[in-house]
């Protein structure tokens, strides 16, 4: 009796930022863009036709428009319900081995949900103390490589010689480079992949193109990879791709001028907010990413992260071994930064 219970599969999920319901809130706890995405989007809602009929199950005109954009061809590029789904579907593709894949012991919390979910062995590699990857740790044999580039939470950013380094030292594996963050200053390895056919390059609509909500994300790759990431693509959902997300997300890639002015503006944004953290007692690697992670002399992360969501501004705090005096705050408007700002500086001071 009940036995069905047995046979229920039992797993750790990943827990998402936390999306207030309350209204007024100043909110950089899940790193959205603070702008508005481009008004192609509104010129092009009326493209929206034939929703009574299936999307292309290929999203061939989205997939043309991203290799286009990054000089690709189309059979280069792999398209996914943001990049989640893409990494999903090249966990379940690539690591396949018996031998564990290698991930930062700091780094997006979802790559130990995947690889438990898919049955993938792994082991994490611990980053050093100013958080960064050590590359040495990634020679040993493994059944497969990822991390993302800026990391998360972190914002350490590699530079592409040490990726290329991790890359020539794993040429029997698949190495994914996760870029969620790589349009706020650092350098993509893109190119690599036409030099390495075992490199895949991953990168998402949701933050850089303040599109968290149309769910879209890509995979750059040698031909070979994202025809492997098709076919399990086809095995599992032939639709992921909407009517709204095919139209919208080739129509924005057409605005290149209001992506860079907004993308400035989050850099800009966020070297101000360095600065003016570093003269009220926080320290943190300088950041390549729309966020910083962030530590204060005296007061612990923790009090700062509650005191702030009861003054309505939502940061993120993990209460994880290591980087439990840590918060990680979104770069958001000039104005909410300031808000926030003056914020710490009276919290932290009466402290
Ligand atoms: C945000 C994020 C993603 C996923 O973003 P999507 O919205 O699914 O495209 C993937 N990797 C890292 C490191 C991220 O921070």
């Amino acid at each position: 009796m009940n036995s069905w219970r047995d046979n229920v599969r039992k797993v750790e999920p990943y827990t998402p930022g936390e999306q207030p319901k309350e209204e007024g809130v100043i909110k950089l706890n899940t790193n959205e863009n603070p702008y508005p995405p481009s008004d192609k989007i509104k010129e092009a809602m009326s493209e929206i036709k034939n929703l009574r009929k299936y999307p292309d199950p290929a999203a061939t005109k989205l997939v043309e428009a991203i290799a286009s954009y990054h000089g690709f061809d189309k059979e280069e590029v792999f398209v996914g319900v943001g990049s989640d789904d893409v990494l999903a579907v090249a966990f379940m593709t690539f690591f396949n081995g018996k031998k564990p894949i290698f991930f930062p012991d700091i780094t997006y919390s979802f790559y130990p949900v995947w690889a438990e979910l898919f049955g993938i062995p792994y082991e994490k590699k611990a980053v050093n103390d100013a958080f960064e990857i050590q590359k040495e740790d990634y020679y040993a044999e493994n059944g497969g490589v990822v991390f993302p580039n800026p990391n998360a939470p972190t914002g350490a950013f590699l530079s592409l010689e040490v990726v290329e380094d991790i890359i020539q030292h794993n040429q029997d594996v698949v190495v994914i480079v996760d870029e969620a963050y790589i349009d706020f200053g650092g350098d993509t390895a893109k190119e690599l992949t036409r030099k390495y056919d075992n490199v895949l390059v991953v990168q998402t609509y949701s933050k850089s193109r303040s599109l968290a909500g149309l769910r879209i994300g890509y995979a750059i790759g040698n031909k070979e990879l994202i025809k492997a990431m098709n076919d399990v693509k086809y095995s599992y959902n032939s639709y992921t791709m909407n009517e709204p997300s095919i139209v919208l997300g080739t129509a924005v890639l057409e605005d290149e001028e209001y992506f860079q002015e907004t993308r400035n503006k989050i850099i800009d944004t966020r070297e101000w907010f360095q600065i003016e953290m570093r003269k009220i007692g926080f320290s943190f690697a300088d950041s390549k990413a729309n966020f910083i992670f962030a530590t204060h002399e005296s007061v612990p992360a923790k009090e700062i992260f509650e005191a702030a969501k009861k003054a309505k501004i939502y940061v993120r705090y993990f209460d994880q071994p290591r980087i439990n005096n840590y918060l990680r705050i979104t770069i958001g408007t000039r104005d909410e930064m300031e808000t926030l700002l003056d914020f710490l500086k009276e919290f932290t001071a009466t402290k």
